[in-house]
């Protein structure tokens, strides 16, 4: 008979997943003999038999992985037969890289929630059921190497029923490191308002029956506390607003399933497996006018954040309340998750009504992530459950580096190998918590890398504090990288791209090269080389921070620009009637005066001005409040752009927007519908990005365009100008693995690190 041998070698997310063992069954079912171990960045797998047999063998490799599984790389190659008898399951080399060997938390497969279900299985209704395919992963490692005795599971010896399914290799849970049961695994408690143990036989039907009666309850998840409250019941909404200091941001939404989803938001297919997919994040999708849920759930915004049950307690929760709840971080509004019982007691007292918690504990601290779909794929807001620390893969390969990330929405980012791991979603880092939990994950991180790095790189932000902890990075060298050119190379790092293009960063503040504030920037690049090109003109922005909270600032800075300081007085009355004049009076003495007054180029403080002038959003309850709310009205008919124009000056292209600034704030004068200025002003801005990338592209001979910043998680403008360039023929690149926010400046950051001392 024909006999043959192969050498595969598997990478990307195949560890912990229930890869081993599924090849184990494939090898067996195509009769092969040989091996398969998990190795420092994957798996490795050596199998010999029949030519058919090995054909066949590959064909159900590629086409049945686990769910869970993710392969970015698979090779094969011929090697002598040597005579293997059986198929085995080595033990693990994992080597220095033991970040690899973790992968994200999962949610539950559908085995499990069958058993979840199955009054005659002897995890019936269990809340922490799960196997190879699914359960907790990152969020419960304490050390390496990736084995229970390292995990929060250690706590919980196996009984003989869990440890016979561990040991077979034929099981779905082979080696499922948290497996566990009623018998032997962790278990609900109840607690009340002031801590005292509540005695229940059933906590989670009790947390259920709270929840319907309008209630808040705090739910120790996954990646750490979440506070829950009945969607439909405005009462409890609006006091959960309160008591968590909340005011107006959205809420996100946990669903039973898909069709009561429906009944909220417009799901269109493709949301379908997103929301499906083993990270389970929150997407946002638009709501529906029948929406069921309560107003104070999304404050006017016209999108909801839905999710799915991701764990088998959720499932469970969801199921006994049989309504949609809110679903939030477990903090008050600006702090880092809770994640420890006698933590959260005492942090989220006041609160919370009553605290459903378990006794598994939580080590890494994961909220949950945000995505859009953009076409057919993720757009990333916010990543952190679910999806770290799974790599996002390199061109190449270089040496160890950092990118230490942004004070907002932070994340830091390691470069090993031909893999960049990012830090989950780490918060604003304004206050002590959120800084030392910054510095703890990014001890943890280096750690499980094992990295020696011969580089960090921060932002160009003389005030940020990820700009003074450089120094404790452990680095031979440090870089710092201006804001939006790490914008600009945290997409060159997910695609890989080289040549020549033209990247638009486009967000609220990043600090600039010449000390203004940037925002609307335009970059030549060719190749590692990120040069600035372009920019929208500068103007005046008033104090800073203020400006952020108060819009009305910076759109009477425009009217000053575009109306002068006489007029402006009038229009800030007529505009802005809830702003008492004497405060527009001072505002303006400071920029005649250019007291606390920076020179910005900032799209987002456009975006904010806007929404002023249209009398939207004069005042912000959150970041990201006054565009989002521009966003939402904008009418669905094209209404015409405003003018604008472009020039060369000193070799930089600028882009003007006094002319749209005229046209916008006549508009609003006469009082044209808002939805219509909504609509001419994105217009605008795309129109304004499309001809600026277009004539930078003529120059350098680009076809590609990369679009970052906090700016293109406007779907609107994003939409509009992905359809202008595919009308040019020209290539759009944007992300798919980080967000476009500050969340995705570290990648950038470590990218170009890396590949400065890859250049020597
Ligand atoms: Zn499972
Ligand atoms: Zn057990
Ligand atoms: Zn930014």
């Amino acid at each position: 008979m024909d006999k043959s041998a192969l050498e595969i070698s598997v990478r990307g997310v195949v560890q912990g997943v229930g890869f081993r063992p599924f090849v184990h069954r494939i090898a067996a079912a195509c009769g092969l003999s040989g091996w398969v171990a998990n190795t420092p960045g994957g798996v490795a797998v050596r199998v010999e038999g029949e030519t058919g047999s090995l054909s066949r063998f590959r064909a159900l490799l590629r086409k049945e992985i686990p769910p869970a599984a993710r392969v970015t790389r698979l090779s094969m190659r011929k090697v002598p037969v040597s005579g293997l008898q059986g198929f085995e399951i080595r033990r693990s080399r994992t080597g220095g890289n033991a970040l690899s060997t973790i992968p994200p938390d999962i949610s539950t497969c559908r085995a499990c929630l069958a058993e979840l279900s199955d009054p005659g299985d002897r995890r019936y209704g269990y809340p922490f059921t799960n196997c190879t395919n699914c359960g907790p992963r990152f969020t419960i490692v304490s050390s390496l190497p990736y084995d229970r005795e390292r995990t929060s599971m250690a706590a919980f010896p196996m009984c003989p029923a869990c440890r016979r399914e561990y040991e077979n290799p034929l099981d779905r849970r082979f080696h499922a490191e948290p497996n566990a049961c009623p018998e032997c695994g962790p278990r609900l408690s109840l607690r009340g308002a002031d801590g005292a143990l509540l005695p229940a036989a059933d906590p989670a039907g009790a947390a259920a029956e709270a929840l319907v009666e309008g209630r808040i309850v705090a739910v120790r998840g996954l990646g750490g506390f979440q506070l829950a409250a009945d969607a439909t019941n405005e009462g409890a909404v609006r006091a959960l607003r309160e008591r968590k200091r909340r005011e107006e941001k959205p809420f996100a939404v946990m669903f039973p399933d898909l069709d009561a989803a429906r009944s909220a938001a417009r799901i269109a297919k493709a949301d379908e497996s997103i929301l499906l997919a083993p990270g389970a994040p929150i997407l946002l999708c638009p709501s529906r006018a029948s929406s069921p849920l309560a107003p104070a759930v999304s404050m006017g915004m016209p999108a909801v954040g839905v999710f799915l049950p991701y764990t088998p307690l959720h499932r469970i929760l969801l199921s006994r309340a049989g309504r949609p709840l809110v679903m939030t971080s477990g903090n008050r509004t600006d702090e880092p998750i809770a994640i420890g019982n006698a933590e959260a007691l005492s942090r989220l007292r006041g609160i919370a009504d009553l605290f459903l918690l378990h006794d598994r504990e939580v080590v890494q601290r994961a909220d949950d992530s945000v995505v859009r779909r953009v076409g057919r794929g993720v757009y990333p807001i916010r990543r952190a459950r679910g999806f770290v620390p799974a790599p996002v893969p390199l061109p190449r390969s270089f040496p160890d580096v950092a990118g230490l990330g942004g004070d907002l929405k932070s994340t830091f980012c390691f470069i090993r190998e031909d893999a960049a791991y990012l830090s989950q979603h780490l918060g604003d880092l304004e206050l002590v918590p959120a800084r030392d939990f910054y510095a703890e994950a990014f001890r943890f991180f280096r750690e499980f890398l094992d990295a020696r790095l011969r580089a960090a790189c921060h932002d160009l932000h003389p005030a940020y504090f990820t700009t003074a902890f450089a120094p404790n990075a452990g680095a031979d060298r440090i870089f710092a990288l201006q804001h939006h050119k790490a914008h600009v190379y945290s997409v060159l790092a997910e695609t890989g791209f080289r040549g020549k293009a033209v990247g638009v960063a486009f967000d609220g503040t990043g600090y600039g090269e010449d000390g203004a504030i940037w925002g609307g920037e335009f970059f030549a690049v060719d190749g590692p080389e990120v040069t600035r090109a372009g920019q929208l003109s500068y103007f005046p922005l008033p104090g800073g921070d203020a400006a952020v909270r108060e819009p009305w600032r910076t759109a009477l800075s425009l009217l000053r620009e575009v109306l002068g300081r006489r007029d402006a007085e009038g229009a800030a009355r007529r505009l802005f009637p809830g702003v008492p004049g004497e405060s527009t009076g001072l505002l303006l003495d400071a920029l005649d005066k250019g007291i606390n007054v920076a020179p910005t180029s900032s799209a987002g403080r456009l975006f904010d001005a806007a929404s002023a002038l249209c009398g939207l959003c004069t005042r912000a309850g959150f970041e990201g409040q006054a565009p989002m709310l521009l966003e939402g009205i904008a009418s669905r008919r094209p209404a015409g752009t405003y003018p604008f124009t472009l020039s060369g000056e000193n070799g930089l292209l600028a882009v003007h927007w006094n002319g749209m600034a005229a046209g916008l704030i006549a508009d609003a004068m006469e009082r044209v519908a808002p939805e219509t200025i909504a609509r001419r002003f994105h217009d605008t801005m795309a129109a304004a990005i499309l001809s600026a990338a277009s004539r930078l592209a003529e120059t350098s001979g680009a076809r590609h365009v990369i679009l970052s910043g906090g700016v293109f998680q406007n779907a609107t403008l994003l939409a509009s100008v992905l359809t202008g360039l595919r009308r040019k023929k020209m290539v759009p690149l944007i992300h798919r693995q980080v967000p476009p926010n500050d969340g995705g400046i570290s990648l950038g950051q470590a990218y170009y690190a890396a590949l400065r001392v890859a250049g020597g």
